[in-house]
């Protein structure tokens, strides 16, 4: 039977660290309970926050309503071929274990992925990716409760409007569903993704590519280069890397030789947002505790005893940097409460 706790602080609920609170704060650990929840509530008219593991998360201030962690946990198997195996996994089973489970079974499709914070529910909704691989790839079905309705809704892999850190569930259905169990399909004899980045690289260590090893690069390589949020509060890459018209990236180009541009097809090429900040100068820059990381200009972080409005600030001061320089608008990729 679920709790409803009170004045809780969310500073271990977040991976920046920050320190406020919630009012109410209720772990379910089934579809059930959620329902049972949702239905007795006290305050149904107070706002009702869906939490993971929290690393997609700035809170800004203190949250004046529910906060409902999912922790549906399990992994089922649904259907089994010699080529290929459909899971069925609770949204509060922790995304990097569940990596490693398949990776052991030699289940491949998401060894690219290993190492991302939050939990599997989550997984879905800005469409995880890294390295070449995103998590659409891998989805079957994405099972979900209405908050309205309190009915079981599931959504196939081509309702879910995948695309670039984006679905159906961060714009239509936002703040309507709550994600209790993803289905994916992963393949029985792997085909590896190895262009992306320094991967390919870092594997030559090894003396042969399986899935195992490919998770161990995966692993070190995000390791030398991400800030860990234990050690300093961060939530990974804070914006998304803008998708711009052609003819203004010749442009750009024509001016800064040194940019990186990827071509998306369609007249439309995608910068990386973090060479944009850099330039404009952010990159290790600090104002009080918060700040952009020394290494990482995507990444914003707490250096401790930061609150969320000052790092909010300084995400929209670089946000205006980037604008007067090229230009260009870039998104936020963390969801800020
Ligand atoms: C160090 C670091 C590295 C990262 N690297 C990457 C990366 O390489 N690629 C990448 O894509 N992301 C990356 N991220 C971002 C983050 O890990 C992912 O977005 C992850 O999926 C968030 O999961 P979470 O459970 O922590 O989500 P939370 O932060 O808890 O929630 C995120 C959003 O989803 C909603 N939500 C959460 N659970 C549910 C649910 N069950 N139903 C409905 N809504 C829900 C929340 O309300 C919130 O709006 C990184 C983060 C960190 C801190």
């Amino acid at each position: 039977m679920f709790e409803i706790k009170e004045n809780i602080s969310l500073k271990n609920y977040n991976t920046f660290g920050i320190d406020v609170k919630s009012r109410f704060f209720v772990e379910c650990t089934s579809s059930q309970e959620i329902v049972d929840f949702l239905k007795t509530r006290q305050n149904p008219n107070l706002p009702l926050l869906v939490l993971g593991g929290g690393s997609n998360v700035l809170f800004t201030k203190d949250f004046d309503g529910y906060i409902l962690r999912p922790s549906t946990k399990g992994i089922e198997i649904i259907n089994e071929s010699d080529d290929d195996i459909t899971i069925k996994v609770g949204a509060g089973e922790d995304w990097d274990e569940f990596v490693a489970y398949c990776v052991e079974r030699n289940w491949g499709g998401i060894e690219n992925l290993s190492l991302i914070p939050g939990n599997v529910g989550t997984c879905p909704i800005q469409n995880i990716g890294a390295y070449g691989v995103e998590v659409e790839d891998v989805i079957a079905e994405v099972e979900a409760l209405n908050i309205s309705t309190f009915k079981t809704e599931c959504f196939k892999n081509d309702e879910c409007e995948f695309a670039y850190r984006d679905s159906i569930f961060k714009r239509k259905l936002k703040g309507t569903q709550i994600i209790t169990h993803v289905s994916f399909k992963l393949q029985k004899q792997p085909v590896f993704k190895l262009d992306y980045g320094k991967l390919k690289d870092e594997l030559n260590r090894f003396d042969k590519v399986n899935l195992a090893n490919i998770r161990q690069a995966v692993i070190d390589i995000r390791n030398s280069k991400l800030p860990k949020p234990e050690e300093i509060g961060n939530a990974g890459s804070f914006f998304k890397n803008p998708v711009i018209e052609k003819l203004k990236a010749i442009e750009l180009l024509s001016q800064y030789e040194d940019m990186p541009s990827y071509d998306q097809g369609l007249g439309k090429v995608k910068i990386p947002a973090g060479w944009l900040i850099e330039k404009a100068g952010w990159k290790g820059k600090r104002i009080g505790n918060a700040g952009v990381h020394k290494n990482q200009a995507l990444v914003l972080v707490n250096y401790g005893g930061s609150s969320g409005s000052d790092i909010y600030n300084v995400a929209t001061e670089i946000q205006k940097s980037v604008k007067n320089m090229f230009d260009i608008d870039i998104a936020m990729e963390v969801n800020i409460v």
